[in-house]
């Protein structure tokens, strides 16, 4: 499939595309009583600080998963609702010719969930390694990026990093990109996209964002994209 002279929509995933924040979701079927309260404590405070993104945060919120089955955890990722309007607003882009992509800090399971019902083009996201059908709390990190760019926090995944690839490999110009994100692991892809968009942003992606929207419908981005 080509791409050429098509323009791309980058979508960050939790609380973008998916109405909750996927990583603390699935880290509260966590049974193990000890893990639970420490568990408790860390969402509190990530919650806070809405510090999910970095190497060493999602590293530790993904080896407190170890132990649970992974049909448990599937049977959850099916549970998970789309943001309101994320179904129209994926038909509409695609209809429009754009090519759409998911770029998450999290898990590709959940991820790939999303890609399957929106028909999305493109995923880029961690996994978490199963064996013997038990999740072994270890991130498996595909596009780690060892030297992230100057102003990244210590990511896992780079989505500046992925979205330069992506549009290398499609020879779509980053001035074509819509990045549409919320939170702290989105500014450096937000930052060199042609256009962006801060969807219930916290402060410092409504600082760089070019259009910031605080709305309950993803579908309020659309005349910010659409003409
Ligand atoms: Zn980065």
């Amino acid at each position: 499939m080509s791409f050429s002279n098509t323009r791309l929509i980058a979508f960050d995933l939790d609380g973008t595309l998916l109405k909750e924040e996927s990583v603390l979701e699935l880290l509260k079927l966590q049974e193990s009583p000890a893990k639970k309260l420490e568990l408790a404590k860390k969402i509190i405070y990530y919650t806070k600080e809405k510090a999910i993104g970095a190497a060493t945060e999602m590293n530790m919120l993904s080896s407190m998963l170890s132990g649970m089955e992974a049909e448990k955890y599937r049977q959850r990722i099916d549970s998970f609702e789309l943001m309101q309007g994320a179904d129209y607003v994926a038909k509409k882009l695609k209809k429009e010719g754009y090519a759409l992509a998911i770029l998450s800090d999290g898990f590709l399971m959940v991820a790939n969930h999303v890609k399957r019902k929106l028909n999305f083009d493109y995923v880029f996201a961690n996994e978490l390694e199963v064996k013997n059908g038990i999740l072994t709390g270890k991130l498996i990190t595909p596009y780690n990026e060892k030297m992230p760019y100057s102003g990244c926090i210590n990511h896992n995944l780079c989505k500046r990093k992925v979205l330069t690839d992506l549009c290398r490999n499609l020879k779509v110009e980053l001035k074509d990109v819509v990045a549409v994100g919320n939170g702290t692991s989105d500014i450096c892809f937000l930052d060199i996209a042609g256009k962006s968009i801060g969807f219930n942003p916290n402060s410092t992606i409504e600082e760089i964002a070019d259009v910031s929207i605080k709305s309950n419908d993803l579908k309020d981005i659309l005349p910010h994209i659409i003409n």
